[in-house]
């Protein structure tokens, strides 16, 4: 399976940083074996996509119904318009930040997969779920909620991110990643059937060019969601070489 990396710029970037974009993409033409996308501030889609057609350019969010009376939200359609061709949803900082829980995520996964955009749809543990033992049930009941079972996989890749790894410089051990990579394997699989194995599941939290290597040669690491590392081509640069050596 190709491998997926994608850029998560969350609210950061202006049209100052458009160059900053360019680097990335130049980077990103030149790894033919990876995937790469880079999901950009709502305001920075539309000239992203028409300056940089090489990249694929996504959403961090939207809502889950078509159109109507929600100010300040974006839905899938309007993503699409400008030329987005895929979103984030359910990432942990809007589950903690904005309160989305595991219904809303999985409508709007639904409103992404119905504009015709690809999803990635987030799961992960606090630390103190983990320190209690209760990380995989937490994360297997994610995926449970999160995902439309009923969708099938066209479209669909997740990514675990652990919430105690985002953005802190700590990745939970291989021997921890692996393990719940396979078990997310295996729960997608009783969900969505044989064809849950072409499902990219992507790590997130804290990947970087330093640990990026080590991360995505463990078993059902199908790529990784980058967040502070994806700001720049310099950082971005060294885990597209590690995933296309893969
Ligand atoms: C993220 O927010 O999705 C993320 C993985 O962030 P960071 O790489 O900065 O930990």
């Amino acid at each position: 399976m190709r491998k997926l990396i994608v850029g998560n710029w969350k609210m950061n970037g202006t049209l100052a940083d458009l160059e900053a974009i360019g680097n990335i993409a130049d980077v990103a033409e030149g790894m033919e074996a990876v995937d790469c996308g880079l999901c950009l501030p709502a305001t920075l889609i539309g000239v992203a996509v028409a300056q940089f057609p090489i990249l694929a350019i996504g959403g961090q969010d939207c809502h889950m119904n078509e159109s109507g009376a929600h100010t300040g939200c974006v839905s899938a359609g309007m993503l699409k318009d400008v030329g987005a061709t895929m979103t984030i949803v359910g990432h942990s900082e809007r589950r903690a930040d904005q309160g989305e829980s595991n219904a809303d995520v999985n409508g709007k996964a639904r409103a992404t997969r119905a504009a015709g955009l690809d999803v990635i749809i987030c799961v992960g543990e606090t630390e103190a779920e983990r320190d209690a033992g209760k990380a995989e049930e937490v994360v297997l009941g994610q995926i449970e909620a999160s995902v439309p079972g009923d969708l099938g996989t066209d479209g669909i890749s997740v990514a675990y991110e652990p919430v105690w790894a985002i953005g802190t410089g700590r990745v939970p051990s291989s021997d921890d990643v692996r393990a719940m990579h396979a078990a997310i394997r295996s729960k997608l699989t009783a969900m969505l059937g044989d064809a849950a194995s072409g499902v990219r599941i992507l790590y997130g939290g804290s990947m970087n060019g330093g640990n990026a290597d080590e991360l995505l040669a463990i078993d059902n690491v199908d790529g990784g969601l980058i967040g502070g590392a994806s700001l720049s081509a310099e950082k971005f640069a060294p885990i597209l070489q590690a995933a296309s050596t893969k």
